[in-house]
């Protein structure tokens, strides 16, 4: 069998223009792909059309290419995939049921059980819908098992999916398709063999690592980087008021890319000439940290 190439990918979801926190995520992929001599796909998560902003793609690849980060091959769109999922929730077959309760319901019973509010699912369902209830999404069975993993950067990890997540939605009571599934398929059928990004979604990986079980796919393997935060502590975002790294006419190297490469505790000259020579230094800083470490 022929030795797998190595590919790494970028998967923002296209919400708003790059920050620092997103510009952070991107480069540690970038890097780590360009360190292995390996391909770096971009991949806009673009499923929840809710949340999609009108341009952000646009922005997002601009601000990537003023940035000197180039992908390989075509970028694409989740949105334009949405038959793989489809076909990926088919195949799931029984680990699957229909839901009808609002997270409303969810935290409510929660607190009947005489437990904090939370997201985790009671099992409601499970077992049939509620009389009178009409479906609202569709939930996977998880097991009671702990799932390990052995992330590069914080070491092992391990969750018990069914204490510590509950039976998740695979797709929302607004039809819309779960972050989860989609990126599972698609980290697979693009040939994903290695994900890099922020450390808030290192409590997915078990969910993702359990849905790759169960449709026979293969698991990447993990790094995630911890996340940049402002000054209240806050996961930086939209939401929390992250401006664009890339306003179109600051100086992205000075402003952003050397700050970001510092932020991932890269050992860089304080002064390089030009973006060309700032990835040139920062690949070989992310061989000596990272690959090489
Ligand atoms: N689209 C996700 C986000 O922007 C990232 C997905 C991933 O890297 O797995 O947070």
């Amino acid at each position: 069998q022929a030795k797998q190439v190595y590919t790494g990918r970028f998967a923002p979801s296209p919400t708003g223009p790059l920050h620092m926190g997103s510009l952070v995520a991107a480069m540690a992929s970038y890097l780590d792909a360009r360190a292995h001599d390996g391909q770096w796909l971009l991949r806009m998560e673009d499923l929840d059309f809710d949340r999609n902003v009108k341009g952000a793609d646009q922005h997002i690849i601009a601000s990537l290419q003023r940035s000197g980060m180039q992908w390989d091959g075509e970028v694409t769109w989740q949105s334009h995939r949405q038959p793989l999922y489809e076909t990926a929730l088919q195949e799931l077959g029984n680990a699957l049921y229909p839901c009808s309760c609002s997270r409303k319901e969810i935290a409510d019973s929660r607190l009947r059980l005489g437990e904090t509010a939370s997201q985790i699912y009671p099992g409601t369902c499970r077992n049939g819908l509620v009389a009178g209830k009409t479906a609202r999404a569709w939930r996977l069975c998880v097991p009671d098992q702990v799932y390990a993993f052995e992330d590069r950067l914080a070491g092992m990890q391990t969750q018990n999916l069914a204490i510590e997540v509950g039976d998740f939605v695979l797709k929302r009571a607004d039809g819309f398709w779960a972050y989860q599934l989609a990126v599972v398929v698609d980290d697979a059928a693009q040939g994903i063999t290695h994900v890099v990004r922020g450390a808030d979604l290192i409590d997915s990986t078990a969910r993702q690592i359990y849905l790759q079980e169960l449709l026979g796919l293969p698991t990447p393997a993990y790094l995630h980087v911890p996340v940049v935060t402002n000054a209240e502590g806050e996961k930086l975002s939209k939401q929390t008021g992250a401006l664009a790294f890339d306003r179109g006419d600051n100086d992205v190297l000075h402003e952003a890319l050397l700050p970001a490469a510092q932020f991932l505790g890269l050992k860089m000259a304080s002064t390089v000439e030009d973006i060309p020579a700032f990835w040139r230094a920062a690949i070989q800083a992310w061989k000596e940290k990272i690959v090489l470490k």
